[in-house]
């Protein structure tokens, strides 16, 4: 028997109302704009949520909609009536893992298990798998494996990925306490590296903290940090999504750092979103709230510092912004005054480049064929722009814009370099 009074709340009914129909959202929709259809748009999830709230419809019947959904939040950007997108979208995925875990077979929940509780969350296993995959690539059995056709025990989607990986290198040893209190540097930095990040992208991360140095900063990248829960909180696993934010807040509360600063898009986008894990009266709500707003995007920091751009970088350019940069961060202007500041780069706008890439986190993994779709049409819009560098500043965007240079036999053609690459080279450090 359905609670209705608890469903509605469950599933923030009353933030449904916000939506006027207008449909101003829907070419900004990446899913409604590849899969054409009004229940894969902004306007159609909300009225499935509607009505899945008013017992007119049943919780499956929002499943694939929902599923779908690559969580871009473009739609709260667009919205005249500023619908709160993100905290529908957010109640329906925990709604609908709540009653599908009781519908799960032991070989899901022990799957799952794995992936979210023991896997990412653990910086032991991740550094384990970031060495593997760095002696793979060095010692070219990456190449080999592909070719004896063992990696065929792997679904597709992690073929292609694996493929799509570059080379990976290993992270620096970094300065894990604070150093006397005496020494003044221009801020202090907490650094938060990130997992994916860290395993595929940890010279970013080094290169970002050197950029931080030159600025006259202090930059620790304290230990009892862990895991952001992005991730677990996608995919509706919202108790293990407070632990990991308490974890963090309660890390960097021992500290007294002017920002806490990350490469990540995805990961500071949860970063900045802590607090709304939390009732307004519960305790945590103003420790989240404080840890929240001193998380910053590296391109915030690195537009603050005077840097000492010295080299050209004779590139053609072209930018495809984090969503989750631009659309909850809202992060929008310092990564093209960086990238301005730049010698020698020449700028081309690529159309839609607000479009999600369709990489959101495991979707490309979870959902290979329909975030395929969505690369796809981003691919041609990257193909007008005939950059020779995509600028990124997410790791998932990266490797999804790899994949799709892959997908057109583009990849000798057009590299994908991080901000923080572009800026690093500039000011002359690797
Ligand atoms: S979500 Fe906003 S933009 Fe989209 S239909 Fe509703 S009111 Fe209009
Ligand atoms: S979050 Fe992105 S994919 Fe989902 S409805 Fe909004 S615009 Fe569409």
């Amino acid at each position: 028997m359905i609670d209705e009074k608890k469903l509605r709340e469950d599933l923030a009914y009353d933030a449904t109302f916000s939506c006027v129909q207008c449909g101003y959202c829907l070419p900004a929709c990446p899913t409604y704009v590849s899969f054409g259809k009004e229940t894969h748009s902004p306007r159609g999830r909300i009225n499935l949520v509607k009505l899945a709230a008013e017992g007119k419809i049943s919780i499956h019947d929002m499943a694939n909609p929902i599923d779908l959904c690559l969580g871009c939040r473009a739609c709260e950007t667009v919205c005249p009536t500023n619908v709160e997108y993100g905290k529908i979208l957010t109640s329906a995925v925990n709604v609908l893992a709540e009653y599908r875990e009781k519908d799960r077979s032991r070989k899901e929940k022990a799957l799952r298990n794995i992936v979210f509780h023991k896997t990412l969350t653990n910086k032991k296993i991740l550094g384990l798998m970031g060495k593997g995959l760095y002696v793979l690539q060095k010692t070219k059995l990456n190449k080999v494996l592909r070719k004896s056709k063992m990696m065929k025990v792997l679904p597709t989607s992690m073929q292609r990925m694996e493929e799509a990986t570059p080379t990976v290198k290993l992270p620096e040893k970094r300065q894990a306490v604070e150093r006397s209190q005496q020494e003044q540097p221009y801020l202090r930095i907490g650094y938060f590296p990130g997992c994916v990040m860290d395993t595929v992208f940890a010279n970013i991360n080094d290169l970002a903290i050197k950029l931080l140095e030159m600025g006259g900063c202090e930059v620790v990248t304290i230990q009892e940090q862990g895991c952001c829960g992005a991730l677990q909180q996608h995919s509706g696993e919202k108790e293990l999504a407070i632990e990991l934010a308490k974890k963090n807040i309660e890390a960097f509360e021992r500290y007294q750092f002017d920002y806490i600063v990350n490469a990540v898009g995805g990961c500071g986008a949860a970063l900045v979103e802590y607090h709304l894990y939390f009732d307004e009266q519960d305790p945590w709500f103003g420790r989240a709230k404080r840890f929240a707003e001193k998380n910053k995007d590296i391109s915030v920091l690195l537009a603050k510092l005077e840097l000492p751009f010295q080299k050209e970088v004779n590139k053609v350019v072209t930018y495809q912004p984090s969503c989750h940069l631009t659309n909850v961060q809202q992060v929008v202007d310092d990564p093209f005054h960086l990238l301005e500041q730049v010698q020698g780069v020449t700028y081309v706008p690529m159309e839609k480049k607000d479009m999600c890439c369709g990489s959101a986190g495991i979707y490309n993994i979870v959902h290979h064929a329909e975030s395929m779709l969505v690369l796809d049409d981003k691919m041609k819009y990257v193909k007008r722009a005939t950059p020779e560098v995509i600028v990124t500043t997410n790791p998932g965007c990266h490797l999804q814009m790899l994949l799709g240079l892959q997908r057109e036999g583009l990849d000798d053609e057009i590299e994908v370099r991080h901000l923080v690459e572009m800026v690093a080279e500039a000011c002359g450090i690797e």
